[in-house]
């Protein structure tokens, strides 16, 4: 039953083939088998699942059914979630209960779904392989046996869905965690426009960059999932009155003698890449161009120091939303001398590492000396970036470009900060300018990993983003199947 795809199990639950309970325990019975060994989730919830998925038969048996009634999901533990612990895999949070739920995970209990669990993260979504996270990395189910990273900050999401511990999951991409570890293990993560996705109840790492999407085993199953996850919100000023709806199968944009410019970007092209990477990505191109697509080379000129305005943006606006965090309103507290040595002594012991290091630089880019020459600059080169893929989208529909350079790294390479972060090459950009983009399977390397394309469009172009999406992943047709990737 796990082999099954999201569009397939409804199709089941529908016909009244499967229940959401049989399903439900398929899914509960492989996180028990394999929960430990992956550490994809930092809380399970058993029983809230198999409540939700009587829930949901009732529903179905009344003539009540929703548009995901009895799909098994895991939700990224950013999201809070009432009366269930949220802890940005943080120690600053180990044992935070919220008493509110977040838009996301309440359009999730809205569409029917129903909860498995909190999945593993990098500590308040900071970091690329999960391995700031408190409660320590998840694993990436291809090839088990190495213990390779499944991907930063959504590890813990894309680990459960690739190794069949959930049908789809939430991720939230501030500069590629979403796509990046959707690439790595064989599935789709989208990216949607910023402001489609609501942000309220999501633990807020850097607000402007901050993008909450689904990540799922096919591009139909992901264009559900997000059909469910977007909308407009109150309570999220950003949030944007463009809806996103749609039901699979999507349909084609190519063939039939349709016309389609897809874009390749110039500067990309002097990165170096590995020749997996290089090769799947010249063979996709290929098969666009035999569907009848025109491929245009397009430039979008500063983007190679999307990374550096990132690195400045992102701590920036981190230091100062994480400056919530005082031991006094929730959360963990270390009592100290008085109040200043409460603080100190808390967020010390509350933080990990990588977390300090982002306050430290976000607190230094935000002091009067260095605002101008950095946060203003870093802010000039977003708009750059933002203005340059709009001219871009004059020449052409939409962009393609590599998600990653290269395929999942082991869990014990020793990386530094700065390696890290230039690991987002390839993501950052698109969430300077808020534009949608998807990353989709688009083969597998010759070591077995599978890689993966990003699809980008102009703002909320989201759906022609998924509709290519949908033909580079039939062209590339590898098994993701969980069974077949990480046996029985
Ligand atoms: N890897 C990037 C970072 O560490 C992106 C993280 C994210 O998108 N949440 O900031």
């Amino acid at each position: 039953m796990i082999n099954l795809t999201l569009t397939e199990a409804l199709k089941k639950l529908n016909n009244r083939e499967i229940s959401a309970v049989e399903l439900t325990r398929a899914y509960l019975d492989r996180i028990e088998k394999y929960g430990a060994d992956l550490n994809c989730y930092i809380t399970t919830t058993p029983e809230r699942a198999l409540a939700d998925a009587a829930a949901s038969d009732a529903r179905r048996a009344a003539g009540d059914t929703l548009p995901l009634d009895g799909v098994p999901i895991a939700m990224k533990d950013l999201f809070a979630t009432r009366g269930i612990r949220t802890t940005a895999a943080s120690r600053m949070l180990e044992n935070f209960i919220p008493e509110y739920e977040s838009t996301v995970s309440q359009k999730f209990i809205d569409a029917g779904t129903v909860l498995l669990g909190k999945a593993n993260l990098d500590e308040f979504a900071m970091g690329t392989f999960s391995k700031t996270s408190f409660f320590g990395a998840p694993v990436n189910p291809w090839q088990l046996e190495k213990r390779l990273t499944a991907g930063g900050s959504s590890g813990g999401s894309t680990s459960a869905v690739a190794g069949g511990l959930a049908l789809a999951a939430t991720g939230t991409d501030t500069g590629g965690s979403i796509r990046f570890p959707s690439a790595i293990t064989g599935l789709v993560g989208m990216k949607p426009t910023y402001g489609l996705c609501s942000r309220w109840g999501c633990v807020a790492f850097a607000s402007s960059l901050d993008t909450p999407g689904p990540i799922a085993r096919t591009v139909d199953d992901t264009a559900m999932v997000l059909s469910a996850m977007a909308g407009h919100d109150e309570k999220d000023s950003t949030s944007s009155k463009n809806g996103f709806t749609c039901t699979a199968p999507l349909e084609p944009i190519l063939g039939n003698g349709k016309k389609l410019r897809v874009g390749i970007i110039k500067e990309f092209s002097d990165v170096k890449i590995s020749d997996d990477m290089k090769s799947l990505f010249e063979k996709r191109i290929s098969d666009l161009k035999s569907m009848g697509a025109e491929i245009i080379e397009v430039s979008i000129p500063n983007i190679l120091d999307a990374l550096a305005a990132y690195y400045i943006i992102a701590p920036a606006e981190a230091s100062s939303n994480l400056a919530r965090y005082d031991g006094m309103r929730y959360g963990l507290r270390i009592e100290g001398r008085d109040i200043y040595d409460t603080f100190k002594k808390t967020r010390a012991a509350g933080f990990g590492d990588e977390v300090k290091r982002r306050m430290i630089i976000g607190t230094a880019v935000l002091s009067s000396e260095s605002y101008d020459v950095y946060f203003m600059q870093a802010a000039r080169v977003r708009r750059m970036i933002a203005d340059s893929f709009n001219s871009a989208f004059e020449q052409c529909d939409l962009i393609i470009c590599p998600s990653s350079a290269g395929p999942a790294m082991s869990l014990a390479s020793d990386l530094s900060p700065l390696e890290y972060y230039a690991l987002d090459l390839f993501t950052v950009a698109m969430n300077l300018a808020g534009i949608p983009a998807c990353s989709v399977p688009a083969g597998l390397a010759t070591n077995g990993l599978p890689l993966g394309i990003q699809v980008v469009g102009r703002r909320f172009d989201d759906m022609r983003v998924l509709q290519l999406a949908k033909h580079i992943e039939t062209a590339a047709g590898i098994d993701n199947r969980p069974t077949t990737i990480m046996g029985k």
